[in-house]
């Protein structure tokens, strides 16, 4: 799409003639759009667990809620609430990434103990869902930003203990190549079908919602990776088999 600004160019108080500029506006539009998307994925999202919160405090407003029910009452409110605290903490994650300039400085960065706390952090909710996971590979330094590489690896991790299964396992991998330091998280989970293989970096996406409404999430996650990686100057590769699992690769400069 493109946009025609004509000024004329006066001399000596008459018209002279006309400078036509002609803009390519196709990604100020695109932009646009996905800001109008964003934000109503955002109304959307917040106001289910609030419309919640709110029936339920309503009903114990009102008196009545018999006494037995008021833990399971008092649950609901706290899951709720909680979602729309992780919500808003990946939208405050987002637009610190959106910003030019990150506020966080870098530093070396050694992964393999990057990847040890994020495992150390997932351990019970690995347990929980009896999935094990593995560690392998070498001291491997990066240039990077340590915030920023603990949410991606954390991601990387959660999701593949989420969309595993029962019994499952998880591989991490950290190796010191010559192209670069990599980071793989291989699970033996459900799999990514193969035509979502790029939309699932998109903001909000889940691949399938009546799955993923029983397993936790935003659906902002991987675009927060995507846009970590790509800041601190790496790649992300997806590797994946429906119903056997998925691989993540990351690639970081040294
Ligand atoms: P969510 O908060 O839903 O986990 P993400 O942005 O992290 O959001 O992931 C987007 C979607 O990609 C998930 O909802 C899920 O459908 C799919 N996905 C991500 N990681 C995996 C994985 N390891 N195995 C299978 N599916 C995955």
């Amino acid at each position: 799409h493109y946009e025609i600004i004509a000024n004329p160019v006066t001399e000596k108080d008459k018209i002279a003639g006309a400078v036509i500029i002609i803009v390519d506006v196709t990604e100020k539009e695109q932009r646009e759009r996905l800001r109008r998307e964003f934000t109503s994925n955002v109304s959307h999202e917040l106001k289910t667990p609030l419309t919640t919160i709110y029936g339920v405090s309503d009903m114990m407003a009102e008196g009545i809620v018999k006494q037995a029910d008021v833990k399971s009452f008092g649950k609901n409110i706290k899951e709720e609430s909680g979602r729309m605290i992780n919500l808003i903490e990946d939208i405050i994650k987002l637009s610190k990434l959106d910003e030019d300039s990150f506020p966080e400085e870098y530093a070396r960065i050694d992964l393999l103990e990057t990847v040890k706390s994020v495992v150390e952090r997932l351990s019970m909710k690995a347990e929980e869902r009896n999935v094990q996971i593995f560690m392998e590979g070498e001291h491997a330094f990066i240039n990077g930003i340590p915030s920023l590489c603990s949410e991606i690896v954390y991601n990387l991790c959660d999701n593949a203990i989420k969309y595993n299964k029962e019994n499952g396992s998880v591989i991490i991998y950290v190796r010191d190549l010559h192209e670069g330091v990599t980071l793989t998280v291989e699970d033996t989970g459900i799999g990514i079908p193969f035509e979502y293989k790029e939309r699932i970096f998109e903001r909000f996406f889940r691949v399938d919602e009546s799955h993923c409404q029983q397993v936790d999430g935003t659906g902002l996650g991987l675009s927060i990776v995507k846009h970590a990686v790509s800041h601190m100057g790496g790649t992300i590769k997806v590797e994946s088999a429906e119903g056997i699992g998925t691989k993540m690769i990351v690639t970081f400069p040294h």
